[in-house]
């Protein structure tokens, strides 16, 4: 899969081999996919709806936000950010990721490998057909990256070798410091890689991870810039990887389209309940 396609192009295809997939939609899976998208990788996001970030009462540290932020409003916002930038999505739950060159991709692909997809993700998708459906019910999503950004849940990457669990009262994936697992191709963001328990900092990682990602992905040096005209060029430098130069006009129409839709976005209450920890719940 070229990261030159555009997602989307071959929905229906059932075998359709992705180049990122994240498990885990909360704020770190979210960020990375944003990165991994805005550069063309065809990225889908797998989640179950269960980030922590719903049950905050008001979000006061979030940078950019100085009187605080709805968090359910902010993580739509960011999965509205992760769909611009082209990323699928899938709601349903990942219960095995499997290395393909265990010949765990052949069998769960039930076809030859004839991609250069790494891992086959197993989903079990309450509502598969629901939005950006990527192939038929029930098959594995064959992809050659993985983002693990599941919080402190680990049981679906019993099928990868060589994958550090640590379990610390509750289960984290062994990291370096951006995010590299040890296994070709499979990352962990957020939380799980034993990140600080604040979103900003498991956003940020997420953020890093995709970059990481990115740049191991044969880009180089991956800026992910949006420069004023001629910021690199009348320097008579080339626009580095990620990055693109716009004129005065099309700044200010990126500017009024993005100021509309955040007056549009923050205009009424979130209209999601407040959640909270499942053992006060009736
Ligand atoms: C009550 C409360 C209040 C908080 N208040 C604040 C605060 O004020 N400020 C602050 O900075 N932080 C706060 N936090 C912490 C913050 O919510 C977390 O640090 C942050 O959400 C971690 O981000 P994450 O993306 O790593 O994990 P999460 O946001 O939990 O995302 C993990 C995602 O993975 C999905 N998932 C898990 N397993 C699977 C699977 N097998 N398949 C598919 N999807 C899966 C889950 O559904 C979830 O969406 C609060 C947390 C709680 C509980």
């Amino acid at each position: 899969m070229s990261g030159d396609e555009t997602p989307g192009d071959d929905e229906a295809d059932s075998r359709r081999s992705r180049d990122v997939v994240v498990v885990g939609g909360g704020v770190a899976g979210l960020s990375a996919a944003v990165f991994t998208a805005r550069q063309g990788l065809d990225t889908l996001v797998i989640d179950d709806g269960g980030s922590l970030l719903r049950r905050n009462a008001h979000l006061e540290n979030f940078p950019g936000f100085p009187l605080g932020v709805d968090a359910r409003r902010l993580l739509d916002l960011l999965a509205e950010q992760a769909a611009t930038a082209g990323a699928d999505r899938l709601d349903g739950r990942a219960t095995r990721v499997a290395a393909v060159d265990e010949g765990e991709g052949a069998q769960a692909g039930g076809d030859e490998a004839r991609d250069d997809a790494r891992f086959v993700v197993e989903v079990d998708a309450d509502d598969r057909n629901d939005r950006n459906d990527p192939g038929d019910l029930g098959d594995p999503i064959r992809t050659r990256y993985v983002v693990a950004a599941t919080k402190n849940e680990v049981g679906y990457l019993d099928g990868v070798e060589g994958v550090g669990i640590l379990d610390r009262g509750k289960s984290y994936v062994d990291t370096d410091e951006r995010g590299r697992t040890g296994v070709d191709g499979l990352y962990a963001a957020g939380r799980l890689a034993e990140k600080p328990h604040q979103a900003a900092v498991c956003a940020g990682h997420g953020a890093e991870v995709g970059v990481t990602l990115l740049e191991e992905d044969d880009r180089g040096f991956y800026h992910d810039w949006v420069a004023p005209d001629g910021y690199f060029t009348d320097r008579g430098r080339q626009v580095p990887p990620g990055c693109e130069e716009i004129d005065d006009d099309e700044r200010r129409e990126r500017e009024e389209a993005s100021r509309e839709a955040i007056r549009e976005r923050f205009a009424a209450l979130h209209p999601d309940p407040q959640e909270t920890h499942p053992s006060l719940e009736e």
